[in-house]
């Protein structure tokens, strides 16, 4: 044992022989007491060195650095006499300084002052113990901003920390917040204050290519930057960094012991440690981490209220029907407002135009679909008529509404496949579902914010009958729009979910040439005819060579010779992201 940190390992075991906690030691090695006083000491003398040191707050309670593995407990555990007359968050505070000083490379001495842009260093409040138990009470923490919606709702802000006191399904819980006040919220605009899921810079799963996407909005900045899991390896991370007018990738691995490192020489025992050590530098990186990356993105909450989420049927009196939006083959579509707070879509279905029955069952399916690319289905009027369907609202219109303006035609192409991108995702979930749309075109996506796509009027699918062989036999007399519809769909009436991979393909014509109408100068007989006897759309002006490879391939004359929704999603998601020979997924 190196000679200076052995009275400090005497002693702890002393003292934990002496106290209260003493099975605890049983579990613990003499290796971990050593690295531990090894790093008390370090701390001291970087302290001595320091004068005050202060730790890296990303905006939040520091308990969730600590627990992210077991090293936590046992440090506090080990923290020496001389220091134990310090709080909890102080200790905390300590802990991060010890590992950046043990962890330190030679270029930490150039700790760059970059740092105080980045992340404010904050040094902790010590607290009493009341606020302590109160502390504990709120074990959640907000990631987004929610305005109650209903008189039972609470309203959060990020960052609120919050106790959560029922929850009544997966979806919806009751929260209260360190003011007293309680009421729903959405489950998913919450995490656990110890979790990784709290800090404000890790995305979870999202894809490089959402990454890159969100990284490369106007609210973000050089140095904005995110932590993903890796795509292909589960127990690895990924760092996103913008870099000016581009985005870099880093991969975050595990050593041996648990440790994360990007570079092997420089490794920490938690994700944020590694992210307040390349906040201070950028240690071989393109740029020191310095904000993490604002989310364009908020997730929808599940239905519209806590007690809409089984029950659907909702009051004509809560909807007012602001402006119309459009009209379509079964009535108009409005733009509306719910309980006075919430924009809506409202679709009011022509009287008779159809059968209750066959209606309620459809609503019944769609409502069950949820994907971030869908439309969601949140409630329905049917007590009277016109029969109102209440769904998500979609600030832009129709897909091929917004191509054809002047908005969309400034689109650059990596908007278009990124759009394309979350087109195959949301079919790639039907297809999963079992479930086949038949009417997939330009027209029947809609778009949000930043890009944002969701398909919708999927009040065609029919979860496609086992015994039917995966097949959907349309009913006589149905028409369909041909120049979207696959020959032995439009011939034989054989819908399957390849007959919407057909379709695909050809609302991507309709992307690449900002909402043409495909087959221009022939007529429905003609392309029947011809794309019968082998005819293709031919390669559309500026349209990329493997963009078009994807669409012949959609367009193959063998249904189960197309590819599937998912390896569309796969290609799309990982052939069209900036080239990036730094990246290794
Ligand atoms: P149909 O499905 O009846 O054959 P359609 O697809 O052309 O016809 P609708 O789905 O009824 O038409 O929609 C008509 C128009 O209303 C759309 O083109 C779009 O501009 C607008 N619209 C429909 N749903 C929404 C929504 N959820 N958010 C915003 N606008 C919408």
């Amino acid at each position: 044992m190196a000679e200076p940190y052995k009275p400090y390992v005497q002693q702890w075991l002393q003292n934990g022989l002496k106290s209260r906690r003493n099975d605890f030691f049983q579990f613990i090695n003499t290796q971990l007491l050593v690295e531990q006083a090894q790093r008390n000491v370090r701390y001291k003398i970087e302290q001595q060195n320091r004068g005050m040191g202060n730790c890296i707050n990303f905006g939040r309670s520091n308990s969730s650095k600590m627990q992210q593995n077991q090293v936590p407990d046992l440090a506090l555990n080990l923290i020496p006499r001389q220091q134990s007359i310090v709080s909890p968050s102080s200790i905390q505070c300590t802990i991060n300084n010890q590992n950046n000083t043990t962890i330190g490379t030679p270029s930490s001495s150039g700790v760059s002052s970059a740092s105080s842009s980045t992340t404010s260093a904050t040094v902790l409040k010590p607290i009493t113990d009341n606020n302590n138990n109160n502390n504990n009470r709120f074990q959640y923490v907000a990631l987004f901003d929610y305005d109650a919606r209903t008189n039972d709702d609470l309203t959060i802000r990020k960052s609120d920390l919050l106790e959560i006191t029922y929850r009544k399904n997966t979806a919806w819980w009751k929260a209260k917040n360190e003011n007293g006040q309680e009421g729903w919220i959405p489950s998913n605009y919450v995490a656990k204050r110890d979790s990784l899921e709290s800090e404000p810079w890790y995305f979870k799963s999202i894809r490089r290519i959402d990454a890159e996407k969100q990284l490369m909005s106007d609210v973000n900045e050089h140095g904005s930057f995110l932590i993903r899991d890796s795509e292909t390896k589960k127990m690895d991370f990924s760092l996103s960094i913008r870099d000016n007018d581009s985005v870099k990738h880093y991969r975050i691995r595990q050593n041996e012991d648990g440790r994360f490192y990007i570079a092997r020489r420089t490794t920490f025992i938690t994700l944020p440690e590694l992210v307040t050590h390349y906040s201070k530098t950028s240690d071989g990186l393109c740029v020191n981490l310095r904000r993490p990356c604002v989310h364009i993105v908020k997730p929808e909450p599940d239905g519209l209220s806590h007690n809409l989420v089984d029950k659907w049927e909702i009051s004509r009196r809560d909807i007012k029907l602001i402006r119309r939006l459009g009209h379509g083959q079964f009535g108009d579509v409005w733009e509306g407002v719910w309980s006075d707070n919430v924009s809506v879509a409202v679709k009011t279905l022509k009287p008779g135009s159809m059968n209750p029955t066959d209606f309620l069952t459809e609503a019944s399916i769609m409502k069950k679909l949820r994907h971030a690319n869908l439309i969601q289905l949140y409630a329905v009027c049917t007590i009277e008529e016109p029969i109102y369907i209440v769904t998500e609202l979609m600030k832009n219109g129709s897909l091929l509404d917004y191509l054809q303006s002047s908005r969309g035609r400034q689109l650059k192409m990596s908007a278009l496949i990124y759009m394309a991108t979350q087109i195959a995702r949301g079919m790639a979930y039907l297809e999963q579902q079992n479930y086949i749309h038949r009417d997939l075109a330009a027209r029947n996506v809609l778009v949000g914010e930043n890009n944002t796509v969701k398909i919708a009027d999927f009040g065609l699918a029919r979860i496609i009958k086992e015994y039917a062989g995966g097949m959907y036999e349309a009913k006589e007399g149905t028409k369909f729009p041909i120049k979207w519809t696959a020959p032995e769909a439009a011939l034989y009436n054989r819908f399957t979910i390849k007959s919407d991979v057909w379709s695909y393909g050809i609302l991507l014509t309709e992307l690449i040439t900002f909402g043409r109408t495909p087959y221009p100068g022939m007529t429905n007989a003609e392309v029947l005819r011809q794309v019968d006897q082998g005819y293709r759309l031919p390669q559309p002006p500026n349209c990329p060579l493997s963009l078009y490879t994807i669409m012949r391939e959609c367009w193959h004359a063998q249904p189960e010779n197309r590819p599937s929704f998912s390896t569309l999603q796969y290609r799309l998601e990982n052939e069209y992201t900036g080239e990036n020979p730094e990246f290794s997924n």
